[in-house]
């Protein structure tokens, strides 16, 4: 009997490892265990490493093939040296659409159906071009979309700037969000960015569906007003597929001789990981707190050190996993700390092996900027959090993971707006390195990671809404036949 045909699913990508690796992974998944084939475009950031090892791992075992778009040339758009990360990610995903059209019709059959990330919006009516169902692929939490998708609304309901008012925002059915925590291009209405960002939540609903980088137990009431009718089911407009915990597998040698010699002699769940995700960097005040603060602790520590911020935030995103003078970062830390630091700590310039860092036994805590991302793989490593959250979607999360799935401590003021002073950090990194609320946060991760390995094995809730999105697209294939 002949084999039936399989589904090819055309994943796009926007530039950003945050996005990179959750698309990159998602498209492994659909192969792996749903019988897809899978096609990843990427517009990658220029000449980025990391970025280019991503692509790399994805070459041995050849699950999927990765097609690079060549970078668009956005000289024509009028882009102000202040344009923010969402301007220019827009910008770019928007003046790629010719080259992602060209590379569709090279392929030697047309795909059968199209995922676009959240930055991707715009190519959805690709999908209608070629007459195959397309989602959005939100790489990110079920509260961070809540907020997005009510964005539009907000915008028509809500005078004045969201971050003047006193009240919190309300969404329907979900956890309300306080002013200062909205998402980046929500604090300045005004800027450009921000009309960005209405139009793509706009447009994230006209999608057949939406998948997100959760599993049903983390975020079961948020999920659940998601799908309500009488709350955000309305703007949803489909299902909302959870497909999470998406990360990326330890690679077995990804650690390096250096820093495994040294991690292993550390003891168990000793050593907290401090990093800031791809773009994050700190002012040159901050980074001497944090240094005196780590050092105040007497407790162990890998530190991804990046120059502070000469640059601005937008920029240091663009430069990601570029690397750095090495030796002009040290010059920015309190004189004689490596010394006195020199048995304890161990600094890595500009870039790490984070996923492997997180996995090994002696980690014990992440310092992190609450990149979803790094979020998950800290759960599933059973590693707590002192959240330091600095832009994009990250106050949110740090509010979600302190308040409400319970993995996180932080600080008492937003490390964005202002320093976190040495003793503050010095007491955070011993309250979840040695103190009683390390237990219970350690023990709340074991429940998580628990229930984040159920949720994509066959049977669990992840696993489950694939095969959903799987039959659901093979309806919708044959309603759009027949309609033609
Ligand atoms: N990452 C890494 N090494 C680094 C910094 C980041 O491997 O030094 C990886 C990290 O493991 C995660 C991704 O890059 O998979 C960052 O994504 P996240 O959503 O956490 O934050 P973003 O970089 O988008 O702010």
């Amino acid at each position: 009997m002949e084999k039936p045909k399989k589904l090819h699913a055309v994943l796009l990508s926007s530039p950003g490892m945050g996005h990179l690796v959750p698309v990159i992974e998602l498209g492994k998944r659909l192969v792996a265990d749903h019988g897809f084939e899978a096609t990843v475009f990427v517009l990658p950031l220029q000449a980025s490493p990391a970025e280019a090892e991503i692509i790399e791992s994805t070459m041995t075992p050849k699950l999927l093939n990765v097609v690079e778009l060549p970078p668009p040339d956005i000289s024509a758009v009028v882009l102000g040296p202040e344009a923010g990360v969402v301007m220019r990610l827009a910008v770019m995903m928007r003046e790629a659409r010719p080259a992602f059209r060209c590379a569709l019709a090279a392929m030697e059959a047309r795909p059968d159906v199209l995922i676009v990330d959240l930055f991707g919006t715009e190519h959805l009516c690709i999908g209608d071009e070629l007459g195959i169902p397309k989602y959005v692929y939100v790489p990110s939490n079920a509260w961070f979309l809540a907020l997005f998708i009510y964005s539009p609304t907000l915008d028509k309901e809500v005078k004045g700037e969201y971050v003047d008012r006193t009240e919190t925002l309300e969404i329907p059915g979900c956890k309300p969000v306080r002013p200062e925590d909205v998402v980046d291009p929500m604090p300045d209405r005004l800027d450009q960015q921000y009309r960005e960002y209405v139009r793509m939540a706009g447009e994230t609903p006209t999608g057949d569906g939406i998948l997100l980088n959760v599993w049903e137990d983390l975020q079961a009431e948020t999920l659940a007003a998601l799908r309500n009718e009488e709350f955000l089911g309305r703007v949803a407009n489909g299902p909302v597929y959870t497909v999470g915990p998406l990360i990326r597998p330890v690679r077995p040698a990804g650690l390096g001789k250096e820093l495994l010699e040294w991690l292993d002699k550390q003891p168990s769940e000793s050593v907290m990981f401090v990093s800031f995700g791809s773009g994050g960097t700190l002012s040159a005040e901050q980074l001497v707190e944090l240094a005196w603060g780590l050092e105040l602790s007497q407790q162990r520590f890998i530190w991804v050190l990046r120059q502070p911020t000469v640059k601005s935030l937008d920029e240091s995103f663009f430069d990601a996993g570029k690397g750095g003078a090495d030796d002009e970062v040290l010059s920015f830390l309190p004189s004689g700390f490596l010394a006195r630091t020199r048995d304890i700590g161990f600094i890595l310039p500009s870039w790490a092996p984070q996923v492997e860092i997180l996995s090994h036994p002696s980690v014990g805590g992440f310092l992190s900027h609450c990149g979803w991302n790094s979020t998950l793989e800290s759960i599933v490593n059973e590693v707590p959090m002192i959240a330091w959250p600095l832009y994009a979607e990250q106050r949110l999360n740090a509010t979600l993971l302190t308040e409400e799935i319970g993995v996180a401590v932080r600080p008492k003021v937003l490390p964005s707006k202002k320093i976190v002073g040495r003793e503050e950090i010095e007491k955070l990194v011993r309250s979840v390195m040695v103190e009683k609320e390390g237990h219970t946060l350690r023990a709340r991760l074991r429940e998580l990671k628990r229930s984040a390995q159920k949720a994509v094995v066959k049977g669990g809730s992840s696993y489950e809404s694939l095969c959903k999105m799987k039959e659901d697209c093979e309806m919708r294939i044959c309603q759009i036949k027949k309609a033609h």
